[in-house]
């Protein structure tokens, strides 16, 4: 028989959103007339604009004819969107031949694992976007499972306390650092000033950051960075991953994009870039030519406007949902929200209840799903993320139950 991968048995059973879809399940079958409503999720609800749909069906169709197909193109991307990426977000920082286009963050995450291997230590935020552990389990970087911790991972809690910047000097020396801002899921988005600490502390001490900015397009805040290489030195220790989901809806389509610098290097003195552009080439063959083409009109000028009023759609609803959590019935129970007005997540703390009580009485009373902190990390114990992704109907009629929830 083959041997089974230990890495699979050393993930955590019960991954949180499938647990979450479960009791929501549960809760819809048992109560069959309840108008469920979630907060839970981060998937976009809003349709793509015709401008971007259109791109894409005419390239579709074209595919069928002998001037309009076109095979395989570049593994990393067509250098018109590798340009476009390049011109709009990193005019100055990065340069197109760095940009890699892909079929999404999530899938740049996992497969960025390969160029580290298993020995390589990993620090995480803690509470923390899933992938970052659950993928360092399946390499083999995190280590046994004990306790609600891998043993091999540092964990660098993030909480209100510390104002959300964790404390570097626990990092190994030589560590991978994953790191993301606007943060999924407590939404903080780290200063210049915080950003700065992180790129000198992996630059003094060997370390490479994988920057997750997925939600960059969000910050409203002037000043504070939407890319990792705003910052001074970045381009030594880091690179950024980064996708068109959150912001021009691309969930579905699957588009992304990595930044690997020429200047980052491993020990032994080779290029990052070098191995990353053999991993894109080996182990994936290039984004849909349909979605690059999607990706092509969501960044042109009229795509852009559209992506500022399809990001504000959803920040009204943070707006909106703020506005309910600020409500007598929550104050009273002394329940803290943590929102910066710069990404779709609130990050609220509910003292006195465990995430998943607390989620269970929302959905009992409100008809809610939210999504239980816990299920992040356990720094993330006794806190809801609530997700602004919905339509303003909806968020309305949720913000309407949740005045009425007696805490
Ligand atoms: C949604 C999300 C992603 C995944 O993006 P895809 O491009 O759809 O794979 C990556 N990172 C964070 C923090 C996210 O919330």
């Amino acid at each position: 028989m083959v041997r089974r991968n230990s890495g699979f048995a050393n993930l955590k059973a019960g991954y949180l959103f499938p647990e979450v879809s479960r009791r929501s399940r549960e809760y819809a079958v048992s109560h069959p007339d309840a108008k469920i409503i979630s907060l839970s999720i981060g998937n976009t609800t809003e349709p793509l604009t015709s401008h971007i749909s259109k791109a894409m069906s005419d390239y579709a169709l074209a595919l069928a004819t002998p001037e309009g197909y076109s095979g395989y193109g570049d593994e990393q991307g067509l250098t018109a969107l590798r340009q476009k990426i390049a011109e709009t977000f990193y005019a100055g920082m990065a340069e197109a031949d760095e940009v890699f286009v892909s079929d999404g963050a999530k899938c740049d995450i996992a497969r960025i694992q390969t160029l580290f291997g298993c020995r390589t230590p990993v620090a995480v935020q803690d509470p923390a976007y899933p992938v970052y552990v659950d993928g360092s389990v399946l390499i083999g970087a995190a280590g046994a499972y004990k306790n609600g911790r891998y043993k091999g991972l540092t964990y660098l809690p993030c909480t209100p306390e510390n104002g959300f910047l964790p404390d570097f000097s626990k990092i190994k020396k030589n560590s991978l650092i994953y790191f993301c801002s606007p943060n999924n899921p407590t939404g903080y988005t780290s200063t210049k000033e915080e950003l700065q600490q992180l790129v000198d502390f992996a630059k003094g001490h060997g370390c490479i950051i994988i920057f997750d900015a997925a939600y960059a397009q969000f910050i409203r805040t002037p000043g504070l960075p939407k890319t990792i290489f705003e910052i001074s030195g970045a381009r030594d220790c880091a690179v950024e991953i980064n996708s068109f989901s959150k912001p021009a809806g691309f969930t579905g389509v699957r588009l992304g994009w990595s930044v690997i610098p020429k200047t980052l290097k491993f020990a032994d003195g080779s290029l990052v870039i070098k191995d990353w552009s053999r991993v894109m080439t080996t182990l994936f063959n290039g984004a849909s030519n349909i979605a690059q083409h999607g990706g092509l009109a969501a960044l042109d000028s009229d795509g852009l406007v559209e992506m500022k009023k399809i990001i504000d759609y959803y920040l009204e609803n943070v707006k909106t949902i703020h506005n309910a959590l600020d409500g007598d019935n929550f104050k009273k129970a002394g329940v803290q929200i943590y929102s910066t007005g710069n990404s779709p997540y609130l990050w609220v703390r509910f003292p006195g209840y465990k995430s998943w009580s607390i989620f269970d009485k929302i959905l009992d009373e409100c008809r809610i799903v939210t999504t239980p902190g816990s299920g992040f990390g356990a720094t993330g114990e006794s806190f809801l993320r609530f997700s602004s992704f919905g339509h303003h109907e909806s968020v309305n009629e949720a913000c309407v139950r949740l005045s009425h929830l007696k805490l």
